[in-house]
């Protein structure tokens, strides 16, 4: 596997410098050498390899800072990395330059169900669409996010719920062998934490938990800077956490998940019940309006004082809390980042989260431990997916 060029960076400090361009913009060769910690002599080595390599260019001269005139580099123009985040019901697809800017967007109806060659086929259809929208001729690099478990390393799913034939099926390599660049393919809930890291609240953060609360639930760990993934991929399933032993029955065939009680398939089951029995006149005046209800009711229920309503929102915040504040304890983050289609669900969901995290949590661990709303949205992933791919090809070796 190799980049668009066929070429990769040859050792750490072209790998330091292709990223500092990335997530910092365009940087005089002076600059470069301070921040890579470089003699002007060695870091014009290396500089002038990722040039002669196409990798980087040129863009003019620096301000004089005495002595030789420095000159003003950037990613290569060329660059070109794409997004595709594949959802429950949607396809989510963008193009970005080498600073990971997106150039291009195009978002359609999906249905997972239909399985993966015809969403996968349809994926690549809308691909076609943005590289001749875009002029791009050949991708740097694609990051796919899926909403299901991944095994990372083989590029498949693995038993993903919901998905019925998707296990274990080659994503990665439909992918690469119709882009002809690297490809990588992760879980949805991983990428979206990198996106926090790249651009969002966790920007400065190097280890952190990003919870996802949508459809499902789940946790993306970052230690260092990176995901940590485990050792089979599945680091970060909290949605299968089990919160009562004598709990509702799972999806997954265990007994008192986390996901049994909260996420959008509980809330939908609960709201269907508050509305029939009666116990909630507005959620029943939704239900015989639409005809049918979602989590997304539930949040508007809540938004608008429904006292039923809200009780599900603190109900599902608290047990979400209950399994944070052992994390907290486990993994000691700088951070909890909040995101995910039912984040919306807003302060009572994160009042209900922090007030059990910080009571349950060791002082030491919590003291300034901020518990906080994604800003990103739908962004988080879009960019995380590209930030994975490219941290990937910006590495100097040569993956096969
Ligand atoms: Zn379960």
């Amino acid at each position: 596997m190799t980049n668009v060029l066929g070429v990769w960076p040859e050792n750490p400090h072209q790998s330091q410098v292709l990223r500092l361009l990335r997530d910092d913009g365009a940087a005089s060769r002076a600059e470069l050498g301070d921040a890579v910690g470089l003699s002007r002599s060695k870091v014009a080595t290396e500089l002038d390899r990722l040039l002669e390599r196409g990798l980087i260019e040129t863009v003019g001269p620096a301000a004089s800072r005495g002595g030789r005139r420095s000159s003003i580099v950037r990613i290569a123009a060329a660059t070109r990395f794409l997004s595709v985040n594949i959802g429950a019901t949607t396809i989510d697809l963008a193009v970005t330059d080498g600073e990971l800017r997106v150039l291009s967007r195009v978002t359609e109806h999906t249905e997972l169900r239909q399985g993966p060659t015809t969403v996968i086929g349809q994926a690549l259809e809308l691909i076609n669409k943005v590289r001749a929208d875009s002029g791009t001729t050949r991708f740097t690099g694609a990051g796919i996010g899926i909403p299901g478990p991944v095994s990372f390393r083989e590029g498949v799913p693995v038993s993903p719920p919901f998905m019925p034939g998707w296990h274990r099926f080659p994503v990665r390599e439909m992918f690469s062998t119709e882009l002809g660049c690297p490809v990588l393919v992760d879980n949805d809930v991983n990428i979206m934490a990198l996106g926090e890291k790249h651009a969002g609240i966790a920007k400065s953060f190097d280890d952190f938990l990003f919870v996802k609360i949508g459809a499902g639930i789940g946790a993306g760990i970052v230690v260092g800077g990176a995901v940590y993934r485990g050792a089979n991929g599945c680091a970060g399933d909290i949605g299968h956490t089990a919160v009562d032993a004598n709990g509702p029955v799972c999806v997954c065939g265990n007994v008192g998940c986390l996901e049994a009680y909260f996420g959008g398939a509980a809330l939908t089951r609960d709201a269907l019940a508050a509305a029939r029995t009666g116990r909630s006149d507005h959620l029943a005046d939704q239900l015989a309006q639409a005809g049918t209800l979602s989590a997304v009711d539930v949040a508007h229920a809540a938004a608008a004082g429904d006292p039923v309503a809200i009780g599900m929102v603190r109900d599902g915040g608290r047990r979400v809390g209950q399994v944070l504040a052992g994390l907290v304890s486990f993994f000691n983050p700088g951070m909890i980042v909040i995101g995910g289609g039912l984040a919306g669900m807003g302060h009572a969901l994160l009042a209900e989260i922090r007030g059990v995290v910080y009571r349950a949590s060791l002082p030491l661990a919590t003291g300034d431990m901020p518990i906080v709303l994604s800003e990103m949205g739908d962004q988080a992933g879009l960019v995380g997916a590209t930030r994975m791919v490219s941290d990937h090809v910006f590495t100097a070796s040569t993956p096969t």
